[in-house]
This record gives C-alpha cells, structure tokens and sequence, in this order.
C-alpha cells in the first residue's frame, strides 16, 4: 500500500490535469499555484493516498478504501493522517459502501445477482454489509431475487 509521501522529489510531475487545484484537506485552504504554464515555487499541495474504510471512490471501485488527500502543507498532511489513522478501518464499513453505491445506483430494488456484480462481494458480505448499515441507522432498500 502506498501511503504516499509529499513529493519532493525529482520525476514525479505527472498529474497537471486538474484546472482547479483542489482544496487542503485540513485547513481548507487552496493552493495559489497559478493556472499558467509554469506554476510557481511553493510548498504544496502534498498528495498522499490514506486508507480509509468510509472512502467509496466516485469514479474507481478498484480505490474504495484509498482515500486520495490533499494538503497544502507538511504539516496540514499530518493532521489528516491523524484524522484517519484514529478511526478504525473497517472492512465492512468498506463493504457497506459498495452496497450503497450500488443500491443507489440501481432503479429500484436491486436483482440479487446485480447486487454481487456491481459490488464484487459474496452473498455473505452483503448481507454483513446491510447488517452493518442498519446497526449504524442505515436502511436501503433490500435486494430481490
Ligand atoms: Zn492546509
């Protein structure tokens, strides 16, 4: 697992795709880089990948659990990872999640068989899975056979 560590580094140049630098994790502040060709010296933004069992990923399944953060400084990283680090992680919490997404996403009750394709867990875990959301007040609709 990569935990990530600020970047500092020579090499690791690959994400200026996003327009918009994403607010600090922490503090919320924005980075000021400017949107120009060459943005500035400064001190952040820090990018680490922290596990977190409450994380869904909106985009990529395969990341559930690995909450990507942003910091706009060292120290603003570390309050973040201490944040995360005093709450457990939770595989089921994390099955929870997918269970969620997928019942949300679906039109309806969900077909059991959906259910297992679009989440990627065993009947077992989901239904641990809704065991977990109702304990935690939760209720979503069930799905059919
Ligand atoms: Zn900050």
């Amino acid at each position: 697992m990569n935990l990530g560590e600020p970047e500092g580094g020579s090499g690791a140049d690959a994400d200026e795709s996003a327009s918009v630098p994403p607010p600090c994790d922490s503090c919320g502040t924005v980075s000021t880089a400017k949107a120009g060709p060459r943005p500035g010296p400064r001190e952040g933004p820090y990018v680490a990948v922290l596990a977190d069992s409450s994380w869904i990923d909106p985009v990529d399944p395969a990341q559930d659990g690995r909450r990507p953060v942003v910091a706009c400084s060292g120290r603003c990283l570390d309050r973040v990872r201490a944040v995360l680090a005093s709450r457990p992680y939770t595989t089921v919490e994390l099955w929870a999640g997918k269970v969620t997404r997928a019942v949300t996403a679906s039109q309806g009750p969900p077909v059991r068989a959906e259910l297992e394709r679009a989440t990627g867990l065993t009947p077992p875990q989901i239904r641990a899975a809704y065991d977990w959301l109702e304990e935690h007040g939760i209720w979503l609709e069930r799905h059919s056979r």
